[in-house]
């Protein structure tokens, strides 16, 4: 069997009782009906962890979870437990009585990517069994050595509750709602001195630590913190890692993934939900317990009216999403037509590549005023590299309308014509009133000088009136918004 074509399935489906129970537990957790958040989101949240199981998780971390009260992760290799220098069944039930969670970090440690379809799920399957079997309670895989593709994460999604994979961009290193339930990143202990391009500091300096944890706090999310207890012995890191252990407490709440789950899981997710840039663009849809949502299919935001002003610049408005906003004719700053500023929809589209933070050149905002019978717009763009507005541009699709016999007629004032046009209408004898004749002719009205001067210089709108089955032509100018000339026979028609 092939994963490789099932881009879009649901994660879970569920029947009528599952929703209510679903329900009740979110207003448990304090939701609203509707599924948003009627408290604040939890604290920010810190996992620390170890992969493999090797004997020193029990000679350097269990002291370092004694002595600050926590509990790790523990992702195993079932077929290592008991062989060579890794822990026994026993040390493990020690461990989990000690609070931590044990969990799989799949059978035999196998680069999942390089193996058939059916081997890739038995290393899988196999280790998630073998940890409920032996009453461990941990239900995320820890993938080795990183590597995965979409066909992992949907096998994990049948025997585990979440992914942990490793990070591959900073900017993607806490975990956010919607959390990517199975590609949780992580962030990895090193001894390295080199500098961490996003905290500025040493790998392996406590103020690295320090720095993404006061990330953590100050955005909110969850901080996945992961070693190899080798490594820590190795390196001789037991008292780096309890600084940062210890610090963390102080700001953060340190939970094991279930605990994590317990509070930030997803109320719905797609099988393919990822945060990752290249990824974003797959058809996806979830849904935090907060009320966020992430979707490839575009969610178009309906604010309340007149909330939009127009002084707001491209920045207020968030990353990939469209609002769309009621503005009224008490509001300044928008578009003017004749006559003063107008009641319209603005719709301001938010679209630029998933990940980038100032390519803002994508933004634009569309104003289309109440009512008219034109298909007038008004457009602004975003500036290149700057958080401002170009100013608005008219954009009319045509300047020629071709209305039906006798929508206008002699009494229609010039304030009362659609804008930027030429308009061209019959009129039969019995609707000719005020025109030049009593009779059945072509009516032509011009606008066009409206939308290319000033919306308010009448002076440039002007009507013809072409008696029908002859070469009589007549005109007539607007001298202001509300009057017009008298009509004059244009003197180059001979009668
Ligand atoms: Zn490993």
């Amino acid at each position: 069997m092939s994963f490789q074509g099932s881009s879009f399935r649901p994660l879970v489906v569920i029947d009528n009782k599952e929703i209510r129970e679903k329900f009740n537990e979110f207003k448990n957790r304090g939701m609203n009906a509707r599924g948003r958040s009627t408290t604040r989101i939890p604290r920010a949240m810190v996992t620390f962890g170890t992969d493999d199981g090797a004997i020193t998780d029990k000679t350097h971390l269990l002291p370092i979870t004694r002595a600050t009260g926590i509990g790790m992760v523990n992702a195993v290799i079932p077929t290592r437990v008991q062989a060579g220098n890794h822990l026994t069944l026993a040390d493990l039930q020690t461990m989990q009585a000690e609070g931590w969670e044990i969990t799989s970090h799949t059978w035999s440690h196998a680069d999942l990517i390089t193996l058939t379809d059916a081997e890739s799920e038995e290393e899988i399957r196999k280790a998630a069994e073998w940890i409920e079997a032996n009453g461990f309670g941990g239900r995320t895989l820890c993938i080795p050595y990183g590597h995965y593709g979409d066909r992992e994460k949907l096998i994990a999604q049948k025997y585990h509750r979440a992914v942990r994979v490793s990070n591959t961009d900073a900017k993607l290193t806490i975990n956010k709602t919607p959390i990517p339930t199975f590609e949780l990143k992580s962030l990895w202990f090193s001894n390295l001195t080199t500098i961490d391009a996003a905290a500025g500091f040493p790998l392996n300096s406590f103020e690295r630590y320090k720095w993404w944890i006061d990330k953590v706090v100050a955005e909110g999310g969850w901080l996945v913190l992961f070693t190899h207890g080798w490594e820590i012995a190795e390196w001789g890191a037991s008292q780096l890692l309890t600084d940062v252990i210890n610090y963390a407490k102080t700001v953060a709440d340190i939970v094991t993934f279930n605990e994590g789950l317990d509070r930030m899981d997803n109320v719905m997710e797609s099988g393919l939900y990822s945060n990752n840039y290249e990824r974003g663009y797959d058809p996806h849809f979830a849904m935090s317990m907060d009320g966020k949502i992430s979707s490839n299919y575009q969610l178009i935001t309906k604010i309340k009216k007149n909330e939009i002003k127009s002084t707001m610049l491209p920045m207020d408005f968030e990353n990939q999403t469209i609002t769309l906003c009621n503005v009224d004719s008490t509001q300044t700053g928008w578009p003017m037509l004749p006559g003063g500023y107008k009641a319209g929809v603005l719709t301001t589209y938010a679209i630029q590549p998933i990940g980038a933070t100032w390519d803002i050149g994508y933004y634009w905002q569309e104003f289309k005023p109440y009512g008219t019978v034109s298909s007038t717009r008004f457009i602004r763009s975003a500036k290149d590299g700057e958080n401002l507005w170009h100013p608005w541009t008219r954009w009319d699709p045509s300047v020629t309308i071709n209305a039906r016999i006798n929508t206008y007629t002699a009494a229609t004032l010039p304030n009362e014509l659609p804008v930027g046009f030429r308009i061209q209408c019959c009129v039969n004898s019995a609707n000719s009133t005020g025109m030049p004749a009593a009779a059945t002719g072509l009516f032509i009205i011009d606008t066009t000088g409206l939308a290319n001067s000033s919306p308010t210089d009448f002076g440039f709108v002007y009507q013809e009136y072409h008696r029908y089955a002859t070469n009589e032509v007549w005109r007539r100018v607007a001298t202001n918004g509300t009057t017009w000339s008298s009509w004059q026979k244009l003197s180059y028609v001979s009668t």
